[in-house]
């Protein structure tokens, strides 16, 4: 697989975006993870084949991993695509979606030159989509929201969305070769989001290939950038990445 890093802050990190990344698995099938205020402009000028992307992930619905949407619609449709997209998330994916579209551009999806295909995945639940086995798991944050296993037969591959590891999540993570984790604050001080210290906890105990740590707070990020360097540079296999940084595994 690959990965193509659009974004790597939190919601309102004005420098590094919202975190939300582009997966090519060893088929040739194209994953955005997840969609936030600033992704769609980042997504263009990477990508401009409107029929490039087959499925979208949304973790949950905060605004900074699915209001993107609208916008990402809205230029596939001026650059004609005609393929269906698969969007997949949690129960409600489709309702959600298509009202957030339509606060943003109403009626507009009867206009729209292709159709969504929906599909939900549950907790603890695996379902197969172009080609990948996809498995969803619970994470501890202040919405519901799943983290997601890829695999492509070839490389096993995880996201977390928003949240700490419980123990769900925690089995999707190991093993896995590439595993990006939002690491919010430097040591677990929020209930409802991991930290720097426990993503290097998660690699070191749950055979991890790579790890990539995103979702920093803006404020770690400002004063404390320097000490989580070190502490990543210190380790093997483990990535600080910004946008537009490309890994193979
Ligand atoms: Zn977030
Ligand atoms: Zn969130």
């Amino acid at each position: 697989m690959e990965i193509f890093f659009l974004g790597v802050g939190e919601a309102c990190d004005t420098a590094h975006g919202n975190s939300s990344s582009l997966i090519t698995a060893s088929n040739g099938a194209r994953i955005l993870l997840d969609c936030g205020f600033s992704v769609p402009h980042q997504y263009f000028r990477t990508v401009e084949q409107p029929d490039a992307l087959d499925c979208i992930w949304i973790s949950h619905f905060h605004g900074d991993h699915f209001l993107g949407l609208p916008l990402l619609f809205l230029r596939l449709w001026q650059l004609g695509r005609t393929r269906p997209l698969a969007i997949v998330g949690q129960k409600g994916i489709d309702l959600k979606v298509r009202a957030a579209l339509e606060l943003a551009y109403p009626t507009f999806e009867k206009k729209l030159s292709f159709t969504f295909e929906f599909h939900r995945l549950h907790a603890q639940e695996t379902i197969s989509l172009a080609g990948m086995t996809w498995s969803a798991a619970l994470t501890q944050h202040s919405q519901y929201n799943l983290g997601l296993r890829l695999e492509d037969g070839l490389t096993k591959f995880y996201y977390s969305g928003d949240g700490r590891a419980g123990k769900h999540a925690r089995e999707l993570i190991r093993g896995c070769d590439f595993v990006v984790h939002e690491s919010f604050s430097m040591i677990d001080t929020y209930p409802y989001h991991g930290s720097v210290n426990s993503t290097l906890q998660l690699a070191d105990e749950l055979e991890i290939g790579q790890v990539a740590l995103v979702h920093l707070d803006h404020e770690v990020r400002r004063n404390e950038l320097e000490t989580v360097k070190k502490m990543v540079n210190a380790r093997p296999n483990t990535l600080l990445p910004v946008a537009e940084d490309c890994v193979r595994f």
